[in-house]
């Protein structure tokens, strides 16, 4: 199956014409914001539903502030990029997309001219029922105070990729980071959950995370109203964590991934749990529209709507 077409600057081009210059801020030290989402495909309605869009237009408008891009797209030019590059690629499916805002000029001071481009891609669905195992990564999650993991920059990765790379070594599948503080913060690209004691647990936002959407979207919805349990947020430590119940991973990438190991100590019975299991059930069926509650968060993208 060819590869999607990539939009750029208001064009849409093959991806090996997707290219920046190699004296670009974006490219010399990754002086770019980004938002990873995902769209799906619901065969009821023939239509192509985007998760929260709204959400993460307004989450790459704050990174682009703060880190000091000028900001060139309302919310309104981000949804027509997006409805751009799926149409223009006659996307059907469920698909993933990157949407990239970066810095064009050169030197480390460089706020301007802000780009943007969207890779979509077919990305694999988590399978439900497998769990992964997961480590405490030695690398400490960056602080609020050094290169802010509350907004989603490139740069903010390359923590992410010393602690990926680790765990592979090491041969786990995911890390988790701890805080400078020393409490659990979260996994790479996703945040944390764990149930311990009958309670639903995740930590708050002051602990170097990043103001995840699915995160939010368990909190207000899908924990309380679907599978009864409201959500704790507070400090975690980690010897919560070899003592949990049930531990799961979320992200708009992630969906709901269960963690059943912990640096080899099962999570409960080393099974996904009940409650990772519900959640995982009733968020996917939130996202794709078999539960139609929140028709406000699943934009069509197909259909002419205003956002
Ligand atoms: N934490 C990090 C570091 C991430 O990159 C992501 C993926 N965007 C998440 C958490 C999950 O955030 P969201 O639910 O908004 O996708």
């Amino acid at each position: 199956m060819a590869d999607f077409k990539i939009w750029m600057n208001g064009r849409l081009v093959l991806q090996a014409e997707a290219v920046l210059p190699v004296n670009s801020a974006a490219v010399f030290y990754a002086t770019n914001v980004f938002e990873g989402l995902r769209a799906y495909w619901n065969e009821r309605d023939g239509e192509l539903y985007g998760f929260r869009l709204a959400d993460h237009f307004a989450r790459l408008r704050e990174s682009m502030k703060m880190m000091r891009f000028s900001v060139p797209y309302s919310v309104e030019d981000l949804f027509e990029a997006v409805r751009a590059v799926l149409a223009g690629n006659e996307v059907r499916e469920d698909v993933h997309m990157h949407l990239v805002a970066y810095v064009g000029g050169a030197g480390l001071d460089a706020t301007s001219p802000t780009g943007l481009y969207i890779n979509p891609r077919r990305r694999q669905r988590v399978v439900e029922g497998k769990g992964v195992s997961a480590c405490i990564s030695s690398w400490v999650r960056t602080s609020d105070n050094a290169i802010p993991i509350r907004l989603k920059c490139g740069a903010n990765y390359q923590n992410g990729r010393l602690a990926r790379l680790q765990a592979k070594v090491d041969g786990y599948d995911e890390p988790i980071f701890l805080n400078g503080r020393g409490r659990v913060a979260e996994g790479t690209g996703a945040t944390l959950f764990m149930v311990r004691k009958g309670r639903l647990c995740t930590p708050t936002t002051s602990n170097d995370i990043l103001e995840s959407i699915t995160r939010t979207t368990i909190i207000e919805d899908v924990a309380p109203n679907v599978v009864g349990m409201d959500v704790v947020e507070r400090e975690i430590d980690r010897t919560e964590l070899y003592t949990a119940d049930e531990a799961f991973l979320c992200g708009s990438g992630y969906e709901i991934t269960p963690v059943t190991s912990i640096d080899r100590f099962p999570v409960g019975t080393g099974e996904v749990g009940p409650v990772t299991r519900a959640i995982s059930t009733a968020y996917i069926n939130l996202v794709r529209g078999v539960d139609m509650r929140h028709p406000e968060w699943r934009t069509p993208t197909y259909k002419p709507v205003r956002l």
